[in-house]
Order: C-alpha cells, then sequence, then structure tokens
C-alpha cells in the first residue's frame, strides 16, 4: 500500500460521515429493502444472480436480533414477490451470536424455516475467530435438519485452520462453502499474514473443497485468484453444479463482465440498510484508488 493509501486508512475513522456515506454509495444498494431489489433486478437483467444482506452486526442488546429476523424474512419475501434470483448473507451476530447463543439459534432457525418453505438458500458469513466455532456449529446443526441444499458457510483462506476445518466439515456431510481471504484484522498465530501465503492457501482450499465434491462460491476480486480458479475448473471439467464466482456490488465491475462474459456464473453480494458505516470503512480501507477517490470527494460538491 502506497504512504498516501496507509495515511489515509489510519486516518479514515477521524472521516466526517457524510464524505464516508458518498465514497460508498457505489458498494451499498441504498438504505431501504425497494432500492435494494431495484438494484438485484437490475443485476439479474445482466445475467448476475445475488444474495442479499442487510448491513449490521455485533448488537448490543439481544432484542434487536427480533428486528434482525423481521428484516430479513422481509428480503425472503421480496426475493419471491420479484421472482429475483438470489439467496440470502446474514452475520450471525447480527442475529445475537456473542450475546445469547440459544436465542441466536432459534432465530435463525426461524428463518431456514422460511428459506425452506421457499427453496430458497442462507449462507452464513464468517466473522472473526471468536465466533468460527460457534458459526461452524450452526452449520453442521441447520445441515442436519435442512439438507446442504438450503444453507451454505463461508470459510476464510488467511486462517491456519481452515484446511482442517474443510476435511472435518465435509467429512460431517454434503457442504456448500463460499472460499474468501477473509476481511478480519486477525493475529498472526492465526492467521496467514503474507499476502502470497493467503493466495496459496486459497487455491490449496479450493482445491480441497472439490476433492471432496463441495459446491464452492469462489469469491475474490483477485485477477491471479481468479485465472488459477479457472484452471482447476478446466483440469478438472467441473460444471456449474460445482462452483460459482462471487463479487462485492461495486467493485472490479469490469472484471466481473469478463467472468461472466467466459461462461462462469457470477453471483453479487448485494448490502443495504441502514447501518452502513462499519461495512463502508472495511471496503475503502481496501480500495487502492483510495486516496484518489477520497481527495475528489473531499473537494467536489454533489
Ligand atoms: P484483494 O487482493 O483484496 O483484491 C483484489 C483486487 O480487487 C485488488 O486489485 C483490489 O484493489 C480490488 N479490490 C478489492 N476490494 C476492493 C474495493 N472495495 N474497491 C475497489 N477495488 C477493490 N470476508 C470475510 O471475512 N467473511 C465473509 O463472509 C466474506 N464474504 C464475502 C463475500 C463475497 C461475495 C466477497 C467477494 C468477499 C467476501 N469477503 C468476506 C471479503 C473477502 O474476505 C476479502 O476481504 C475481499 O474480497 C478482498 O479480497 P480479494 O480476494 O478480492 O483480494
Amino acid at each position: 500500500m502506497k504512504i498516501l493509501d496507509q495515511f489515509i486508512v489510519k486516518t479514515l475513522p477521524l472521516v466526517p460521515k457524510p464524505i464516508v456515506a458518498r465514497l460508498s454509495k457505489p458498494y451499498i444498494a441504498g438504505d431501504n429493502l425497494d432500492s435494494a431489489m431495484a438494484v438485484c433486478r437490475d443485476l439479474n437483467e445482466k445475467g448476475f444472480r445475488v444474495t442479499v444482506d442487510i448491513l449490521g452486526e455485533f448488537l448490543t442488546n439481544i432484542d434487536q436480533a427480533e428486528e434482525s429476523l423481521l428484516g430479513y424474512k422481509q428480503v425472503l419475501e421480496a426475493l419471491v414477490a420479484n421472482e429475483i434470483d438470489g439467496n440470502i448473507s446474514i452475520k450471525p451476530t447480527f442475529f445475537g451470536l456473542l450475546l445469547q447463543l440459544d436465542r441466536c439459534r432459534e432465530l435463525l432457525h426461524e428463518l431456514l424455516t422460511l428459506v425452506a418453505k421457499h427453496e430458497n438458500f442462507m449462507r452464513l458469513d464468517m466473522e472473526d475467530t471468536p465466533c468460527t466455532d460457534m458459526t461452524i456449529d450452526l452449520y453442521d446443526a441447520y445441515r442436519e435438519e435442512f439438507g446442504p441444499k438450503r444453507v451454505g458457510i463461508v470459510l476464510q483462506a488467511y486462517l491456519r485452520r481452515t484446511m482442517d476445518d474443510i476435511a472435518a466439515i465435509t467429512a460431517r456431510g454434503q457442504s456448500h462453502f463460499r472460499l474468501c481471504k477473509g476481511i478480519y484484522v486477525e493475529p498472526e498465530n492465526l492467521a496467514y499474514q503474507g499476502y502470497e501465503e493467503v493466495r496459496a492457501n486459497f487455491l490449496e482450499c479450493l482445491k480441497a473443497m472439490f476433492d471432496a465434491g463441495a459446491f464452492v462460491g469462489i469469491a475474490t476480486h483477485d485477477d491471479y485468484l481468479v485465472a488459477e480458479s479457472e484452471k482447476i475448473i478446466r483440469e478438472r471439467g467441473l460444471g456449474p453444479e460445482h462452483y460459482e464466482f462471487q463479487m462485492l456490488l461495486g467493485v472490479r465491475e469490469t472484471l466481473r463482465d469478463q467472468i461472466r462474459a467466459a461462461g462462469h456464473n457470477l453471483r453479487i453480494y448485494v448490502p443495504f440498510g441502514k447501518d452502513w458505516y462499519g461495512y463502508s470503512v472495511r471496503r475503502l480501507k481496501e480500495n487502492p484508488a483510495l486516496a484518489g477517490t477520497f481527495f475528489k470527494a473531499m473537494f467536489i460538491k454533489g
């Protein structure tokens, strides 16, 4: 990262919220369900599948988790009513994972019952390491009850444990993964820190998932990983029933068009909602073009 970018990343918490809001616009499908559905329809028309995420995580009060459930039920009903080719992604902490595990389990069970009724699908996003074991346990229990076509989990290539998790999870049943690099700050003893180390583990994890016969959502905007994943897919003669690519809304749209044009299925992660700040800051920290955009936003009104 360039020195100017590093400086901006460090000072990002000091940036006024209206500027962060302006910068994060391409990454967020508005603050309400109607705006999210409009973005989903548009993406479907362009040939992309979607997965919808309501922004919000790390609740302070378990009662807020009831609102999370209500919000996601509305998303599901809207996906069905609008005939959208899409599903939902949830963060377990948004359902109170770290506050009251039993209540979190019940609420997600209620949501999955609706997912199953609509023959839809729910992805458990993976958060930071205090959540990893609990999220895997939730996945195991729901997969057992609702079947592997209704629920999936995310594993992060930067974690040293992930190869072991793949072996354990796939040994327990048919699995439906999203594989990503991982976005949270984790200590060296838990996570690879080097860019190349993470890339290498990503590809080892991908192969291990395919070896086990799992479906994989290959979630990356990294040209190298896209090309290497395509190579693995080609060498193994895998069809669309084994994988799809996944990308975040607003990120590297040229690459996503190229992936689609090459004939792969591609799902776009569509976040929306009022609680956009934490998500936006994480996205902006990842963006190397941040410096230019930041200064433009500082000086251009509109
Ligand atoms: P990078 O090396 O970070 O990026 C590759 C290229 O894409 C670089 O050129 C980079 O500049 C560009 N790029 C990346 N981000 C941006 C951006 N915001 N704006 C502009 N350019 C950008 N992480 C989790 O920990 N848990 C999850 O559940 C999770 N779910 C995800 C779901 C999807 C669909 C995707 C795509 C990512 C998800 N992530 C999740 C985030 C992921 O872990 C990475 O942090 C993120 O995808 C960046 O890694 P990368 O593979 O794209 O590689």
